[in-house]
């Protein structure tokens, strides 16, 4: 494409998805840049004789030892816990891959350079004559160094203005390698920092383009804080990127003290992982199972049979219900309605190995049409709290998991706080900006609207309802144009009025409820029903199953059928 003049090289040894990742980040966000080549050297794994060696040089510590067992036992519990998948998913009656079976990515990766036009050169030796002939040819003006070993000038000088690269940690201070997040957490920082320097031959010196610090969270470990430091990190990538292309980017060196780090093997990164939770014991995030176990084990035997039964009924008939699942917020501090990031990653995963996982939209249209032949569920989040836009995006950017948001509009556009937020004590938990709002819809998140000042439904003044549930439509028209989704705040009957629904049904496609259950074809409802998503895998399992709802008292305005005029 002549009409975009500043040319990427991307040089790469990570699994093929995250190289897709990034580049369709820059091809999306960065529209003044085109990546032109991708130089991929994935990594090798260690040859026998090299494994040998390194049992016969670590057979001498017990810390060796302890982790070779921690090895074992973790295996063991893999295959223990693909035998439990394999039992639910007989009871749900759901295929092997019910988000369909996970292709090569390799050739997804081809496929993705083919479609942007980019080219691709896979090279076991990233320092090969013909890799270096390659880059040459691209005749690029930056080069994105992207999770590789420790490169030579002889590649990274090659685009004109070099090669940027991204740390996950503060420079200088912490050089070097290991897992992201552990020398801060066991130095007790308070923050880690990520940041986007130019490559040079000496590691992390080069002077730094962009940077931002992650906050070290209560309930942040290893895992969430990698997560977090990747989705910052590639912001950051598309934000230099997008400076050099405009030639607005500044350089500021790395001045002061500065301290290297060497990545510890694994065996010591154990004991380090243990040692911090030891520490952190106190603040880890407490999965809060509302019932106890005994009565959830109960439950899942007493049912697991009839439940059998009636999902392979389903089956056959096509007529699964579509449920769709309510959360408020991913955050890693202590919030009643939160759920901590790796936690919220936990019951993702779930989900994807165990039910198909729709967009919202995609949910609304399998609800009304049926022929439902996979247990099928849909996520959304309600409200808008700023705390999604780092945590929430961190596991959505790693599952590919579609997302609704609700968003009360009053709040975006005012910064204020939430009121159910400050009668519960809890503060220092700020809406979304719009910025924030449009850039998730850039990430595919499908935006609804949720009032504008989080207003409770159950009122029957036409003229407020009118400003909230229709100003709202109004609001995010005028911002992102049309919505077609509308959820009730709090969402149960109590907090929807017959007027309410009939203002919300005429200014919206599509109307959430929040008092649970799920969306059969047969009962096509006007206003589409969701549940809380509960806090444990366990529960979630069991809720999705209609094992755990309890009655609700409908009024008949919530019983309308999409057919039916009120
Ligand atoms: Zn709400």
């Amino acid at each position: 494409m002549a009409s975009r003049p500043f040319k990427v090289v991307i040089l790469t040894s990570v699994p093929p998805q995250r190289v897709a990742r990034i580049m369709t980040r820059i091809c999306r966000e960065a529209p003044e840049a085109q990546v032109v080549g991708i130089l991929y050297a994935p990594f090798l794994p260690k040859t026998l004789q090299k494994r040998i060696a390194t049992w016969r040089k670590k057979g001498k510590r017990l810390v060796y030892w302890r982790y070779v067992l921690h090895r074992i036992t973790a295996a063991a519990g893999r295959n223990l816990s693909r035998l439990l998948d394999a039992g639910i998913r007989f009871i749900h009656a759901a295929p092997r891959w019910p988000n369909g079976k996970p292709g090569d990515a390799l050739a997804a990766l081809k496929a993705a350079c083919a479609a942007n036009q980019v080219e691709l050169f896979i090279s076991p030796d990233i320092h090969a004559d013909p890799a270096l002939d390659f880059v040459r040819g691209l005749n690029a003006n930056l080069g994105l160094v992207f999770g590789t070993k420790i490169l030579k000038p002889a590649l990274f000088e090659i685009p004109k203005q070099g090669s940027i690269n991204i740390h996950k940690r503060k420079v200088p201070d912490y050089r070097g390698g290991g897992a992201v997040g552990l020398w801060e957490l066991l130095d007790d920082q308070k923050e880690i920092g990520v940041t986007v320097h130019r490559v040079e031959a000496k590691v992390d010196v080069g002077a730094v383009f962009r940077s931002a610090l992650i906050p070290i969270e209560p309930f942040d470990d290893l895992e969430s804080l990698a997560l977090k430091a990747d989705v910052l990190g590639s912001d950051l990538i598309v934000a230099t990127i997008r400076d050099f292309a405009n030639g607005t980017v500044t350089e500021t060196p790395q001045i002061g003290p500065s301290k290297y780090f060497r990545k510890p093997p694994d065996e010591d990164l154990l004991q380090m992982k243990k040692k911090l939770a030891a520490q952190r014991k106190n603040e880890a995030y407490d999965n809060p199972s509302r019932r106890p176990a005994w009565e959830l084990l109960l439950k899942s035997l007493v049912y697991a049979a009839p439940l059998t039964l009636r999902n392979w009924r389903r089956r056959w008939q096509g007529d699964f219900p579509v449920m769709i699942l309510r959360h408020h917020l991913v955050s890693d501090r202590p919030h009643r309605s939160g759920v901590s990031t790796v936690y919220f990653l936990r019951q993702v995963n779930y989900l994807l190995r165990h039910y198909r996982v729709v967009s919202l939209s995609d949910a609304v249209e399998l609800a009304r049409k049926g022929g439902v032949k996979v247990p099928t569920v849909a996520i959304t989040f309600d409200d808008g709290y700023a705390d999604n836009f780092v945590n929430l995006r961190a596991v959505t950017e790693e599952t590919g998991l579609p997302i609704g948001y609700f968003i009360s509009t009053g709040h975006i556009a005012s910064g204020r706080e939430f009121a159910h937020d400050q009668m519960s004590n809890q503060q220092g938990f700020p809406p979304n900006t719009w910025e924030q709002i449009e850039f998730l819809r850039r990430c595919g998140y499908e935006i609804g609207s949720h009032t504008r000042g989080h207003s409770d439904c159950g009122s029957t003044d036409e003229e407020f309802l009118r400003r909230e549930i229709g100003g709202s439509a109004e609001d995010i028209q005028h911002k992102l144009g049309p919505t077609a989704h509308f959820s009730f705040p709090f969402g149960l009957p109590q907090n929807i009025s017959a007027p309410a629904a009939e203002i919300a049904c005429a200014s919206y496609k599509n109307v959430f409820s929040a008092y649970g259950g799920g969306n059969f074809q047969a009962d096509a409802r006007r206003i589409l029903k969701r549940g809380d998503f509960p806090h444990s895998v366990w529960e979630l399992e069991l809720q999705l199953q209609s094992v755990l709802s309890g009655d609700v008292n409908e009024p008949s305005h919530l019983k309308v059928r999409i057919d039916e005029r009120s």
